[in-house]
């Protein structure tokens, strides 16, 4: 099935464009952009008028759970959410169980994710077992097709083992996806240091532990050479070293989350566990600086770390909950709301952020509207009110905070690869 998506505003930093017209889209692949010749045989068209369309979103920060621990997600679950909220493809992260850290399991990740409702691209575990002891066999993983290597959840602490893993990463030319943390500072607090901590009577998570991270980090990159990706910015601090470690000239980018612009740690109150997540929901203060930094460029993408836990698991007291929050079907709609409609960031910042700048780090498909390129679309309506109801997301998980929220912007159409995923009414 061809498809012509037509009158929608295309938006597709890539090629410089954001414009009304129509796009062509024919075996797979982009055709025509601009003006469409109508009535064409075996083409289905899609009234776009009112719509944005942009390049796929992507993006690179999903626990898609598999393997392992399929009862919180699954490929099919996980692949499902990403079209309903707008995403052409995912990055999964390596801590599954067993962990991502042999490249048959990225080959049978791979194999899963075919005829998926999503593109899957796999993350790398940087050691055997998540253990920081040995490095895995790199050079096998990317072969098998890992698209970077990461420890998110289990952030490297020493910083011999880091250099010898960004001097690997470097020398294959892959990106280090970095969960930016000093696990010494954290120890067993579990939400955000500061007032509402106390308040609350729980054990609190200094923001040094993020910043110390991050700023290790950065001087890795500069001293190895190695692309750093900082996943999920929470601090101002943080904001601040990225900017600093660019002026330097190091090879890094780093994105935030929907989330951390768009809640505080004013979310634990109550003590609900679906408000704690690592690193944790911070302070007003650290949302203006982070807008600030996806505003200026310092943050370059947008990302969800979707983390998917099944409800039994978040049923617990605050302290033993598990940490995360899912956010594939919540984030087009978040960042609309809280970063597009106030004026923080333009839609073609946003396009940029969650589409062509993931498809570029990562070095894979989409990002870009040109012709012929591969056909991941989204059709979004930037002014559709919604609210958040997560008894019809298609995750497996219910563990949001922003169940009842009234939204602005949702996605409704998916085409991946020129297949239409997701229409809705
Ligand atoms: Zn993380």
């Amino acid at each position: 099935m061809n498809l012509h998506l037509a009158g929608g505003r295309i938006i597709d930093p890539a090629n410089n464009r954001d414009e009304i017209g129509d796009i062509l889209v024919q075996d797979g692949v982009v055709k025509q952009v601009g003006r469409v010749d109508a009535g064409q045989a075996d083409v289905k068209r899609i009234d776009c008028a009112g719509k944005v369309v942009a390049p796929g979103l992507i993006d690179i920060h999903v626990h898609l759970r598999v393997p392992g621990q399929e009862y919180k997600e699954d490929v099919a679950s996980g692949t499902a959410a990403a079209a309903a909220g707008g995403f052409t493809a995912i990055a999964c992260q390596p801590n599954t169980q067993p962990p991502i850290d042999r490249a048959g399991i990225v080959r049978q990740i791979a194999e899963l994710a075919v005829g998926a409702s999503a593109r899957v691209h796999v993350i790398a575990a940087v050691s055997i077992g998540l253990e920081h002891k040995e490095l895995v066999e790199m050079a096998e993983l990317k072969d098998a097709g890992a698209v970077a290597v990461g420890d998110d959840a289990f952030p490297v602490q020493d910083s011999g083992f880091l250099r010898r893993a960004m001097e690997y990463c470097h020398m294959l030319d892959l990106p280090y996806i970095a969960h930016c943390e000093d696990k010494s500072l954290t120890g067993d607090g579990v939400m955000s240091e500061g007032y509402v901590s106390t308040v609350l009577g729980l054990k609190g998570i200094p923001r040094w532990a993020e910043n110390i991270g991050t700023a290790r980090n950065a001087q890795l990159a500069m001293a190895t050479g190695c692309h750093l990706h900082v996943l999920h910015v929470s601090t101002k601090e943080s904001v601040e070293i990225v900017r600093q470690a660019k002026r330097l000239g190091a090879p890094i980018t780093a994105e935030t989350c929907p989330q951390y612009v768009s809640a505080t740690d004013e979310a634990c109150i109550g003590y609900n566990t679906n408000a704690k997540m690592s690193p944790p929901l911070r302070t007003k203060e650290d949302q203006d600086a982070i807008k600030e930094g996806l505003a200026d460029g310092t943050l370059d993408l947008i990302a969800t770390d979707h983390a998917p836990h099944a409800a039994h698991e978040k049923e617990r007291e605050f302290a033993l909950a598990p940490f995360g929050m899912i956010g594939l079907e919540t984030s087009l709609g978040l960042v609309i709301t809280h970063l597009v409609k106030p004026g923080v960031i333009t839609l073609a910042q946003m396009v940029d952020k969650m589409s062509t700048q993931p498809a570029r780090l990562l070095g894979v498909p989409g990002g870009s509207l040109g012709v012929g390129d591969v056909a991941d679309i989204t059709v979004f309506d930037p002014d559709l009110q919604w609210t958040v109801n997560p008894a019809v997301f298609k995750s497996k998980s219910r563990n949001t905070i922003y169940g009842g929220t009234e939204l602005t912007g949702k996605a409704v159409a998916t085409i991946v690869g020129g297949r239409l995923i997701e229409s809705a009414s």
